[in-house]
């Protein structure tokens, strides 16, 4: 018997602005680490931690899964890593599609554009939904200005800075001191004393680190 184990209607953000439970629930839906809880989820608390631990000692349960199955946890991997609203990532999904190349390669670095990621790319966050609330909070600027629309897409020469007010904050005084051992990706620059990133170069899909695959998301919205 085939068992396809994501449900749209299960996922209750068709009316919310995204999902509001537990974190880890999304991981366990997909079967894989989603890193949305920052550092705990490098410790043995994972929840797929534990899980990866069960399957090893033969203990855990299993499940087929169909074509659409898979097309589906591929699609949803992708929206619960940058936490998007089914509407927003259709959206980034059509304009991919729009691009010249591969879609699956623009959807990936449209995505990593976003200024929630690439503020948690440069290490002003833990996590995608951590930096997210900085954005939302006002504390990160572009290029001098405040932005906090977190689905706000940079571009190449973009400068992103933690706002002057804000690096008094007990968070920023801190973070100074954890971002000098951080490791940022290639097509990013930053200044770890005066906490100010730039954007060098666009990213190619490979930097994005994206586990998700965009092929069978193209199948998914080709149905
Ligand atoms: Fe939870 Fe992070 Fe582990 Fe996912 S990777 S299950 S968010 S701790």
């Amino acid at each position: 018997m085939v068992v396809v184990p994501l449900r749209e209607e299960g996922y209750k953000d068709k009316n919310m602005a995204r999902h509001l439970g537990a974190n880890c629930q999304l991981c366990r839906r997909c079967g894989d680490k989603l890193m949305l809880k920052g550092n705990r989820c490098l410790t043995p608390k994972c929840v797929m931690e534990r899980r990866h631990r069960s399957a090893a000692t033969g203990r855990g349960r299993r499940r087929r899964v169909s074509e659409h199955g898979i097309q589906l946890i591929e699609k949803q991997k992708a929206r619960y890593t940058y936490g998007l609203f089914e509407r927003q990532f259709k959206r980034f999904f059509y304009i991919s599609e729009r691009q010249p190349g591969i879609t699956g390669d623009n959807l990936k670095v449209m995505l990593e554009r976003r200024l929630d990621n690439v503020v948690y790319r440069l290490g002003f966050s833990d996590s995608r939904p951590q930096a997210r609330q900085l954005v939302l909070h006002g504390h990160i600027m572009v290029n001098g200005h405040r932005v906090n629309v977190p689905s706000y897409l940079i571009s190449e020469g973009d400068t992103i800075a933690c706002r002057e007010a804000s690096i008094k904050k007990e968070y920023f005084k801190r973070l100074a001191e954890e971002i000098k051992s951080k490791t940022i990706p290639g097509w990013l620059t930053l200044d770890r004393e005066k906490l100010v990133g730039q954007v060098v170069t666009l990213p190619i899909p490979d930097e994005t680190l994206a586990k998700f695959d965009g092929k069978s998301i193209v199948e998914y919205y080709s149905r």
